[in-house]
C-alpha cells in the first residue's frame, strides 16, 4: 500500500496512508524514489526525513515503505571507500550519474562485481555462534577482513569452502539449532541506529598512542575511550584530527565529515587519499573508511552519517580490531538535528536545539568502548570515539559543547590565543582534561616505571604555577620575583616550547613515540631540578643558570630521531649537571 504526501517542508515530508509502516522504516518518496526515513508516526500519518533534495516534490506524490530500517552493508570493500551519510559510494555514484549526485540513485554500498579471495578457517561440523570467525579476506594490504557469523545465528557449520566470491554469494551454510539453514555471505547488514552486540564491556586499559606529546603525556585518551576537540575556526581542529587519523596506533580509522563548510570537506576528500600510513608506507586509505557530506548534500544526510560511521566502526571492532571514529564536526550534526526538530515543530530546548540533544550525543559516544567481542573465542576490540566541536565564536558555553563535555572523558580544548601565538597544537593545558589518568596509570607504571606519571604530575603543577605567577608578573614585573619563582617560569617555558609545541608538518617532529616523550619531559624536569639545587646552594644569578651552553640544546631535542635521542639526551643531562656544578663551585669559591 502506498501513502500520499500531504506536506513538504525542506527535508521534512509528511505523508498519510502509511498505516502498515513503522517508525525508523526507510521509505521511497515521490516519482524519483528519494530515500527517506520515518521519524514519527501518528496513526497512518508519518513524518519523514528525506536524505535528498526535495525540490519539485509536492502533495499527492506516492510514498512507499521498504519495511526495513536504515541499514548499512558490512563486508569487504568498505575500506578505501568514500560514502555519503547513507552509505552511497560517492565515486561510483559520480561515475554513474555525472558530477553531482542524481536523486534516487540506487548504487549498492559494496561492489557486487568484485571477486574476493575467501580463505575458510572454520571446520565443517563445528559448532558456531554469532561473532565466530569463519574465514578471512585480504581486503587491503593493511587489513585482513574477518568474515564472522552474523549476530543472533548459531548452529552447526554444514558447508564452507575457500575460493573467489562476490559479496552476495554464499560462502558457508549453518544448520541452525531451530532446524533451519542460514546462508552466510561475505556481507551482512545492520540497522545503523542499533548498537552492534558484544559479549562484555571492559574497562579501557591501554592508551591510544597518538604520537602527539600534549595528548599522550598530559591528556591521554584510552583505546575504547571518548574525547572531544572543541575549538574556534583556525585553532587547528583539522590538523589535530588528521594527526590522530594518521598516527594513532589503531587498525582502522572511520572519518566522518558531517558537513563542515563544503570546501573543508573537499579538502579532506582531496587530502586523505594522498596521506601515507607512517607505519608501513601504504596509503592511509587502506585502513580508512571516509563518510563525507559535502555542502551540496541536504542536512538530513548529516544526521544519518554519524550512525553510518559508528556502525561500520563497530563491525571492525567486532573482528577484534582497534578502531577510531573521528567525527567532524558534531556541531554540524547537531545543527541538522535542530533543523529537523524545528520543522517537526517540537518544543525547542536551549538555543533551539531539541531537548533530546544530549541524549542523542550520549548515544553516539556510548557506542565507544573496549569490548570482549561476540563469539566463542576470546577476542578484544576497541572503538575510540573522537568528536570535533565547532562552537560559534569559539564559545564553549553553548549547548553542543556543554552537552559533549558532560559525556566525554577527554577534553582537548583548542585555544585561539595559543593558535594566534603559533603555539601548536593549540591545546590549552589549563582547561583540558583526561579522566583516564587513573585507569591508565597501571599501564604507564608497567611500561615506563612510576617515573612517567610523576613527571606528568610535576609538569602540570609547574604549568599551573606559571599561570599564577604570570598574574603577579603583570602587576609588579618579573624582576621582583624570587629566584625559585623565576626558575618555575623558565621551566614552564621550556615545557611549553621544547615539549608541548609540536609541528605537524615537520617530518621529525610530527610523531613522538612514548619512549621519547617520557625521556624528553624527564630531561626538562632534571634541568629544573639541577637549577633548583644550585639556587638552594646559594646561586642567586639565575640568568647564569639559564644561559649555560647545554641549555641551547633543549630547543632541538624534540627533533632528534629515534635511535639517537637516548644517547643525546643522556649527553645533555650530563653536561647540564657539569655546567651547573661549575656555577655552584664558582659561587662558593667567590
Ligand atoms: P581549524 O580546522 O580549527 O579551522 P586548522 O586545523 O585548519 O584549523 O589549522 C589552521 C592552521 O593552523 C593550519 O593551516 C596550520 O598552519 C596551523 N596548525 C594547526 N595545528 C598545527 C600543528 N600541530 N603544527 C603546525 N601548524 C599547525
Amino acid at each position: 500500500m502506498s501513502g500520499k504526501i500531504v506536506k513538504v517542508s525542506g527535508p521534512l515530508v509528511v505523508a498519510e496512508g502509511l498505516e502498515d509502516a513503522n517508525i525508523s522504516d526507510v521509505v521511497r518518496v515521490g516519482g524519483q524514489r528519494l530515500i527517506g526515513e520515518i521519524l514519527t508516526m501518528t496513526g497512518g500519518s508519518a513524518a519523514i526525513q528525506v536524505y535528498e533534495e526535495t525540490s519539485g516534490l509536492g502533495p499527492g506524490a506516492a510514498v512507499d515503505t521498504t519495511g526495513s530500517p536504515l541499514s548499512v552493508e558490512l563486508g569487504p570493500g568498505l575500506l578505501e571507500n568514500i560514502y555519503d551519510g547513507i552509505q552511497r559510494p560517492l565515486v561510483e555514484v559520480r561515475e554513474r550519474t555525472g558530477h553531482t549526485i542524481a536523486r534516487g540513485v540506487d548504487v549498492p554500498a559494496l561492489n557486487r562485481d568484485k571477486v574476493w579471495e575467501f580463505e575458510a578457517t572454520a571446520e565443517i561440523g563445528s559448532r558456531v555462534t554469532g561473532g565466530d570467525v569463519l574465514g578471512t579476506v585480504r581486503e587491503t594490504s593493511s587489513v585482513l577482513h574477518k568474515i564472522m557469523v552474523p549476530p543472533g545465528i548459531s548452529g552447526t557449520l554444514e558447508k564452507i569452502e575457500s575460493g573467489g566470491y562476490t559479496v552476495d554469494k554464499t560462502v558457508a551454510v549453518i544448520k541452525t539449532d531451530a532446524g533451519g539453514t542460514e546462508n552466510v555471505t561475505l556481507m551482512q547488514k545492520w540497522p545503523v541506529r542499533i548498537a552492534r552486540p558484544y559479549d562484555k564491556k571492559a574497562v579501557p586499559s591501554a592508551p591510544l598512542n597518538s604520537g602527539q606529546r600534549v595528548i599522550d603525556t598530559l591528556f591521554p585518551l584510552a583505546k575504547g575511550g571518548t574525547a572531544a576537540v572543541p575549538g574556534p575556526f583556525g585553532s587547528g581542529k583539522t590538523v589535530v584530527q588528521h594527526q590522530l587519523a594518521k598516527w594513532s596506533d589503531v587498525d582502522i580509522v572511520v572519518y566522518i565529515g558531517c558537513g563542515e563548510r563544503g570546501n573543508e570537506m573537499t579538502d579532506v576528500l582531496m587530502e586523505f587519499p594522498e596521506l601515507k600510513d607512517p607505519r608501513n608506507g601504504e596509503p592511509l586509505m587502506k585502513r580508512t573508511v571516509l563518510i563525507a557530506n559535502t555542502s551540496d548534500m541536504p542536512v538530513a544526510a548529516r544526521e544519518a552519517s554519524i550512525y553510518t560511521g559508528i556502525t561500520i566502526a563497530e563491525y571492525f571492532r567486532d573482528m577484534g580490531y582497534d578502531v577510531a571514529v573521528i567525527a567532524d564536526s558534531t556541531s554540524r550534526w547537531a545543527e541538522a538535528l535542530r533543523e529537523m526538530s524545528g520543522r517537526l515543530e517540537e518544543m525547542p530546548g536551549e538555543e533551539g536545539y531539541p531537548a533530546y540533544l544530549s541524549s542523542r550525543l550520549a548515544q553516539f559516544y556510548e557506542r565507544a568502548g573496549c569490548v570482549e567481542c561476540l563469539g566463542s573465542d576470546l577476542r578484544r576490540g576497541t572503538l575510540t570515539a573522537i568528536g570535533a566541536v565547532s562552537p560559534p565564536g569559539g564559545d564553549t558555553s553553548e549547548p553542543v559543547s556543554q552537552a559533549t563535555m558532560r559525556i566525554v572523558k577527554v577534553f582537548w580544548g583548542l585555544d585561539s590565543s595559543l593558535a594566534y601565538a603559533r603555539h601548536f597544537p593549540a591545546i590549552n593545558w589549563l582547561n583540558s582534561y583526561s579522566l583516564y589518568l587513573d585507569t591508565l596509570r597501571p599501564w604507564y607504571d608497567a611500561t615506563f616505571g612510576v617515573g612517567f606519571m610523576d613527571s606528568r604530575t610535576r609538569a602540570m603543577t609547574i604549568l599551573q604555577e606559571e599561570s599564577e605567577l604570570q598574574e603577579v608578573v603583570k602587576l609588579v614585573g618579573a624582576d621582583s620575583l624570587s629566584p625559585p619563582d623565576r626558575l618555575t617560569l623558565e621551566t614552564a617555558k621550556m615545557l611549553r616550547e621544547d615539549f608541548l609545541q609540536q609541528n605537524a608538518f615537520d617530518e621529525l617532529d610530527s610523531y613522538s613515540g612514548y619512549e621519547k616523550q617520557s625521556k624528553l619531559i624527564a630531561l626538562i624536569l632534571a634541568y629544573g631540578d639541577a637549577c633548583r639545587e644550585a639556587i638552594n646552594r646559594g646561586v642567586t644569578d639565575v640568568e647564569k643558570l639559564f644561559s649555560i651552553e647545554a641549555r641551547e640544546r633543549f630547543g632541538r631535542a624534540k627533533m632528534i630521531p629515534p635511535g639517537e635521542f637516548e644517547q643525546k639526551y643522556a649527553d645533555i643531562e650530563r653536561d647540564v649537571k657539569y655546567q651547573i656544578s661549575e656555577i655552584i663551585e664558582g659561587g662558593e669559591d667567590a
